[in-house]
């Protein structure tokens, strides 16, 4: 399975590169073959991967990342093609119709790849989330990360909540966290850690999504370990 991680040099602080890190592991460890492409501004994206990931980065590394999206074309055409896309923080708000950067309040066009908007909030956003997330196949998971984002993000009809707020503030204080295309297929979320790292089952989902097929468990003394590092973060409040 090729994932692919989209701009890292524009989109990469607080270390989101790991989720794909977190992916190849886990086909890995499913005797599953998995090939982590980096792309950079100035090289074609592939359109032929089957995981897309954006991750966080500041205002004006965001509106550089929508230009050279926009301009490169590889990214919607392997979206078209049925591809998953999985974007963070700032990865996630250039997926919306536009956002908001900069002391003077600019508003940015996005990509257009989810029905959400994000406009600059109040306050900064900075600590650890904690939500609970319904998975499609089945169950109900707490999810942790964290976050630090000054952008509010509103969800329009066609986008879903990701998942519900129960420490922190997510998208913009009214109790949902993260954004789900009518698709399915886009996927955009507030957390750090990196987030899959930190919620091995989100990380599986996506696997799902681009496997089209579900995924048992792991080894049960590995999901357990990971079960119980995620209890201990869970405490830290704010
Ligand atoms: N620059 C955006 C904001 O402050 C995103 C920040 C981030 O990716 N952590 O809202």
């Amino acid at each position: 399975m090729k994932i692919v991680v989209v701009y890292q040099s524009l989109l990469g602080i607080y270390g989101d590169q790991g989720n794909s890190r977190v992916l190849a592991k886990r086909l890995e460890w499913r005797g599953i073959d998995a090939e982590v492409v980096f792309v950079e501004p100035g090289t074609p994206i592939p359109d032929d991967g089957a995981i897309y990931l954006l991750g966080g980065g500041e205002d004006a590394a965001q509106t550089a990342a929508v230009r050279e999206l926009k301009a490169d074309g590889g990214l919607f055409r392997a979206l078209d093609l049925g591809a998953v896309l999985f974007a963070v923080c700032a990865g996630y708000q250039i997926c919306g119709h536009s956002f908001t950067i900069g002391e003077n309040d600019e508003v940015r066009e996005g990509l257009g790849l989810l029905d959400v908007t994000t406009v600059r909030g109040p306050e900064r956003a900075v600590g650890e989330v904690l939500t609970r997330w319904k998975r499609p196949s089945g169950g109900e998971y707490v999810l942790t990360g964290f976050e630090n984002h000054g952008g509010y993000t509103t969800l329009g009809p066609d986008a879903t909540p990701l998942a519900r707020v129960e420490v922190g503030l997510g998208n913009n204080g009214d109790g949902t966290e993260g954004a789900v295309s009518a698709s399915g297929r886009v996927i955009g979320t507030y957390p750090h850690g990196p987030v899959l790292a930190r919620n091995p089952e989100l990380a599986d989902h996506l696997l799902e999504l681009a496997l089209g097929h579900e995924l048992g468990p792991l080894e049960r003394a590995r999901e357990q370990h990971e079960g119980l590092r995620r209890e201990r973060m869970v405490f830290v409040r704010r």
